[in-house]
């Protein structure tokens, strides 16, 4: 009986090889086939983007654009970053997405610039995978001097854990990116674990309050502590400070009443595609100013 129960053992366990090996084969030939379609969205011209406005909110004036990558195969709607940005990352295929990102950002913000916006500047999402390349500044440089836009008009918006991870590297890299005359402002803050001593050793020039705290503005009290502190802070550090995902008046009012005075969020508009921000720049949103709500 024991060697029985041995033999199946033995044949479980062989069972399980195979079944794990095809759940395995299984998982990298789905990171491929993934990998291969955005790589051929990428030479099929598939991807654009979208950019959201960055107001100020008392003049209601459009100072900067977020530009927020989407896919559209042809003959579909344009599919958000969350359904694909990560097979993105871990395909590597960022990096090159990235790329082209930037230049037409770049590209676009010249067209806005040169048609009686010469202020506007755009904001451009920076995964991690970009940074470990270490080209990556002078491509940058390359792609500024292409789209005949100085690098004051470019900020790179950067996560947490850029400031935490390879910390050395990436210091070097982005005192680089700063010296070049880039703005830096750190994506999502509040949900990582950055310290108030990694915010003043990387030259970063803003925090971008994440949503989730704006989102719980007079619901949640930890949030709106949350959100109170992090722009009392910014305000000590020397660090600009805008609020995303602003959605309603009453967060608006908060935040202005706080001493935030910058907002992106569909209270002003969700992203929309270049054409459409045409339209948006041509006008203020002087109607949504939270002092006259
Ligand atoms: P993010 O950079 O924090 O961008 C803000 C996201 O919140 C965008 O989603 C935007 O559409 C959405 N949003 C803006 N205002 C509101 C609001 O008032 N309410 C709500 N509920 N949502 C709002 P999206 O475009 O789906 O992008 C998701 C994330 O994908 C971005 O978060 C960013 O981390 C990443 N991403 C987008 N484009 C790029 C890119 O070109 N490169 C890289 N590496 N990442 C990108
Ligand atoms: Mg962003
Ligand atoms: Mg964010
Ligand atoms: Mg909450």
């Amino acid at each position: 009986a024991a060697d029985t129960a041995m033999y199946h053992a033995k044949e479980t366990g062989r069972d399980n090889v195979k079944f794990f090996t095809a759940a395995l084969n299984q998982a990298v030939q789905r990171r491929l086939d993934i990998g291969k379609r955005l790589r051929q969205a990428l030479a099929r011209d598939e991807f654009t983007l979208h950019y959201q406005p960055q107001v100020e909110m008392d003049s209601g004036i459009i100072f900067s654009a977020e530009a927020l990558l989407r896919w559209q195969p042809p003959g579909t709607q344009p599919i958000s970053c969350g359904d694909f940005i990560a097979n993105a990352e871990e395909s590597g295929l960022i990096v090159s997405i990235g790329e082209w990102v930037l230049r037409q950002a770049c590209q676009q913000l010249k067209i806005w610039r040169d048609g009686g916006h010469p202020q506007l500047k755009i904001a451009v999402n920076l995964s991690p995978r970009q940074l470990e390349q270490v080209n990556f500044c002078a491509l940058v440089g390359q792609i500024l001097d292409e789209a005949g836009i100085p690098a004051s008009a470019l900020e790179l918006e950067i996560t947490e854990s850029m400031l935490m991870q390879r910390s050395e590297y990436n210091l070097a890299m982005l005192t680089r990116l700063s010296d070049m005359g880039i703005a830096l402002s750190v994506d999502d803050f509040g949900t990582g674990y950055s310290s108030l001593a990694y915010l003043q050793r990387f030259p970063v020039h803003s925090l971008k309050i994440d949503q989730s705290f704006v989102r719980d503005i007079g619901k949640d009290q930890n949030d709106t502590a949350l959100v109170t502190a992090i722009i009392a802070m910014a305000a000590s550090l020397h660090l600009g400070v805008i609020a995303e995902g602003v959605e309603t008046l009453q967060q608006a009012q908060f935040l202005m009443a706080q001493g935030c005075h910058a907002a992106q969020g569909f209270y002003y508009s969700k992203a929309v595609r270049a054409d459409a921000f045409s339209e948006l720049i041509a006008n203020k949103f002087e109607d949504k100013n939270p002092l006259h709500g």
